[in-house]
């Protein structure tokens, strides 16, 4: 079974193990089908979750981009979420208040632009924006010219002539060379030795820590805990600024700018830590995996069972638990644009709460705790009686 011996490829120590391994998973967690037997048709492709014991990043050595595609279908906004929306506020505040006016920010992977566009809309702050994505879907330039966009992937050639600002959120989880990315990266502000790069990434220490087993899934190739993605940028020519836990813990915050020449980080350390952790993780998913499908059986004894996120979370959980959709009655997601669409690799519907409710579900498994007070109070407002687990 196993085929896959990799060498890291962020610090390049040889063989990192493989301590995980899953077949036939759906390639793509986000991408939407509108019939079921669509969705169960989707490309699918092999993990084998491998942990570098010299610098802890972990990854998926079995990994084929090949098989991905991030077009217009992608859908994965999250902007729907009060508490999401919050967080994300919070994020604009801390780099406008970092400096960023004046600015040409350009932000890599950046969606349908949500994100940029708080960070250009305000005109006193005078930012411009340019957003680089293969899966933007809208008008190529807004807000006056001062925001621009392209329908494509990040690529050094593509810079502006300077760049003060770069945003890069949840893309290098994504990216099976990390090194050669942040190197297009600091091409791009080479010519702007002042330029403040931002990156924002799961921690691979709070996804095995917490035992998520719904955390680990084909989209997501490279996985960094803090001291890997550290050493990732100083490798790469950044010196960085600091690496924080935001949102809860799960994911990462890096802030970075270029480097001196000359100057390339200290050697790889640490990586024990990252490995001892999947290893065990490794050890008990067969376990976690018997424990949700009991307590999922016996939900189901009081009623239908739904699971609430539509996510790359809900999608893993779908697929893991009840690969046939036989078990689990629908997936609950308050994205209108996912509302009436299928899982990938499963075809469970997607509904809202509220088709949800009137379908009889009785029992909502939660992908993300964050939620779960927002989740709650939607139920109380709508006077539905349905319980979270
Ligand atoms: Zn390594």
């Amino acid at each position: 079974m196993r085929s896959t011996v990799r060498d890291c490829p962020v610090c390049g120590a040889a063989a990192a193990p493989v301590l995980h391994e899953r077949d036939a998973v759906p390639v793509h967690q986000n991408l939407l089908f509108d019939t079921a037997e669509a969705a169960r048709a989707v490309a699918r492709g092999r993990i084998e979750l491998a942990a570098c014991m010299a610098c802890g990043f972990v990854f998926n050595a079995a990994f084929d981009e090949r098989l991905l595609s991030y077009g217009a279908r992608y859908e994965n906004a999250q902007d729907c979420s009060p508490a999401f929306a919050a967080y994300v506020a919070d994020l604009v505040a801390r780099i406008v208040d970092a400096g960023a006016r004046g600015a040409q920010i350009v932000e890599l992977g950046c969606g349908k632009g949500t994100f940029l566009r708080r960070l250009v809309e305000d005109v006193s702050l005078g930012n411009s924006g340019l957003g680089i994505d293969p899966a933007y879907v809208g008008p190529e330039t807004d807000l006056d010219g001062r925001i621009r966009f392209r329908r494509t992937f990040f690529e050094s050639a593509d810079a502006a002539d300077t760049v003060d600002v770069v945003v890069c959120r949840h893309v290098i989880e994504h990216v099976a060379s990390p090194v050669a990315m942040l190197e297009g990266v600091r091409d791009l502000v080479s010519a702007s030795p002042h330029a403040r790069v931002y990156f924002e990434t799961p921690c691979v220490d709070w996804v095995l820590g917490n035992r998520v087993i719904w955390d680990i899934f084909y989209e997501h190739c490279s996985y960094f805990n803090p001291r890997s993605l550290r050493y990732a940028f100083e490798r790469c020519g950044f010196a960085v600024g600091g690496v924080r836990h935001v949102f809860g813990g799960q994911y990462l915050w890096l802030e970075a700018s270029p480097a001196p020449p000359g100057g390339r980080g200290a050697a790889p350390s640490g990586g024990e830590s990252t490995a001892a952790l999947a290893r065990e993780f490794a050890a008990a998913f067969e376990s976690l995996a018997g424990q949700w499908g009991a307590s999922l059986g016996d939900a189901a004894a009081h009623g239908k069972t739904a699971v609430w996120g539509a996510g790359a979370k809900g999608v893993t959980f779908a697929n893991l638990l009840d690969p046939q959709g036989t078990s689990i009655d629908c997936v609950i997601d308050i994205n209108p644009r996912k509302q009436g669409r299928y899982l990938p690799g499963t075809g469970h519907p997607i509904v809202s709460y509220r088709e949800a409710a009137h379908r009889g579900v009785r029992t909502a498994f939660l992908m993300n705790p964050n939620y779960a007070a927002e989740n709650r109070a939607l139920l109380e407002q709508a006077g539905l009686n349905m319980e979270l687990r």
